[in-house]
């Protein structure tokens, strides 16, 4: 007997992440710069308070928006971080995980047939977050011309004007592209212009090495268009805690919240107690890593130069995103790297739109592991030019 699954999720194709990761797997001399997640463990002072909270037996559910305390510390922090003001008891919800939030946010926004414009390269959880929610997607190509920033030109040559939503992420995965102040004004302009509304997954927002992450939501007119998402998992290195939030206009927050309070009830609550201190006290553990991630991204973009392969000057995430040489294609490069070299990275493709010929390439990986992988990827190239 089989039973018959729904069109959506038969649409969706398994994640060309994973497949990488599962031939990594079957070896063990492979070096993996192909994760999203932080090599660190989290900080010691929240791990304790998680510990801790569980000793106490703080084992119930929170308020489905989270407990008050964080969203208190969440209000507090991102607005001395990042301007962005924010009501603790109306506009923010505590999710499990960013993942959780974007999911709420096109469930409760998308109608069927709908259309949702995505700037790619970008995270590959978008596309069927959309779909599930009944919505089209309309891939915006970014450039390695444009250093893969979103620009007016290339909106309007997708046709985004009539579109409904339009999802952004800066810094982003997987390019390491960040947007200044004045790259994201005509995106704000544009977005006002035509009656789009921003979901901007700003969770690499601390990780940023030439200048601090500036918030498309604290542009004039924004905040009540926008949907700010943000977490735990990069900065704060607490990837399997699942925490994150989302903060935005007091009804798009209520609605998200009805979703959740049915599908989730609250976010994990040890991880909450553990957010909660990292927002407190984990301040220098962040820059320490932010530190160490600055340091491997030269490295990481110098030795590509030197092996010959172009690549463009990521200044945010823990991602570069070099070109592969002429004559392969990404796909091909990533197999063979991998079968060849016992090196795992991700190629551009499976990002969408505009990550045809390029690699992606974490450096949450230590030093020493990423001059060994550099050193084998030199050998690939050298050994098939
Ligand atoms: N957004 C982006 C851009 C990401 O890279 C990731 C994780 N790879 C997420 C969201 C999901 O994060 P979380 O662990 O908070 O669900």
């Amino acid at each position: 007997m089989t039973i018959e699954l729904s069109e959506r999720v038969k649409t969706v194709p398994p994640s060309g992440i994973r497949r990488f990761f599962e031939i990594a797997e079957e070896r063990d001399d492979v070096i993996s710069l192909g994760v999203g997640e932080p090599d660190f463990s989290t900080p010691w002072a929240a791990r304790d308070a998680a510990i801790a909270s569980l000793e106490q037996g703080k084992t119930s559910y929170t308020a489905n928006r989270g407990k008050r305390e964080l969203r208190d510390a969440i209000s507090t922090y991102v607005s001395d971080r990042f301007d962005l003001e924010y009501d603790p008891d109306e506009q923010i919800i505590v999710t499990a995980g960013a993942s959780e939030a974007v999911d709420l946010a096109f469930r409760a926004l998308v109608d069927p047939g709908e259309t949702v414009a995505i700037a790619q390269p970008a995270y590959i959880s978008y596309e069927p977050g959309v779909i599930f929610a009944g919505g089209e997607v309309l891939s915006v190509p970014t450039s390695k011309g444009d250093d893969f920033r979103l620009t007016v030109g290339a909106l309007e040559e997708a046709g985004a004007a009539d579109a409904d939503l339009l999802v952004l992420c800066y810094p982003n995965n997987p390019t390491g592209a960040i947007m200044r102040e004045d790259d994201l004004e005509p995106i704000a302009a544009f977005a006002r212009e035509h009656g789009l509304t921003v979901l901007s997954d700003e969770i690499y927002a601390e990780l940023t090495y030439d200048g601090e992450h500036v918030s498309i939501a604290t542009l004039p007119g924004m905040r009540e268009r926008t949907v700010v998402f943000n977490g735990f998992s990069k900065a704060h290195a607490m990837t399997g805690l699942r925490l994150g939030y989302a903060l935005g206009p007091t009804d798009v927050i209520g609605a998200m919240n009805r979703i959740h309070q049915y599908t989730m009830l609250s976010a994990p609550t040890t991880a909450q107690y553990a957010a909660l201190e990292a927002l407190e006290s984990c301040h220098d553990d962040v820059r320490e890593m932010v530190d160490q991630y600055d340091r491997r991204r030269r490295f990481v973009l110098s030795r590509f130069r030197e092996i010959g392969m172009d690549v463009f000057e990521a200044k945010g995430a823990f991602y570069c995103f070099p070109e592969v040489p002429a004559g392969v294609s990404a796909t091909e490069f990533a197999e063979e790297v991998l079968h060849e070299q016992g090196v795992a990275v991700v190629p551009g493709d499976v990002f969408g739109e505009g990550g045809t010929g390029h690699l992606r390439v974490s450096y949450a990986t230590g030093l020493e592991e990423l001059r060994e992988a550099l050193a084998r990827i030199e050998t690939f190239v050298e050994e098939n030019d």
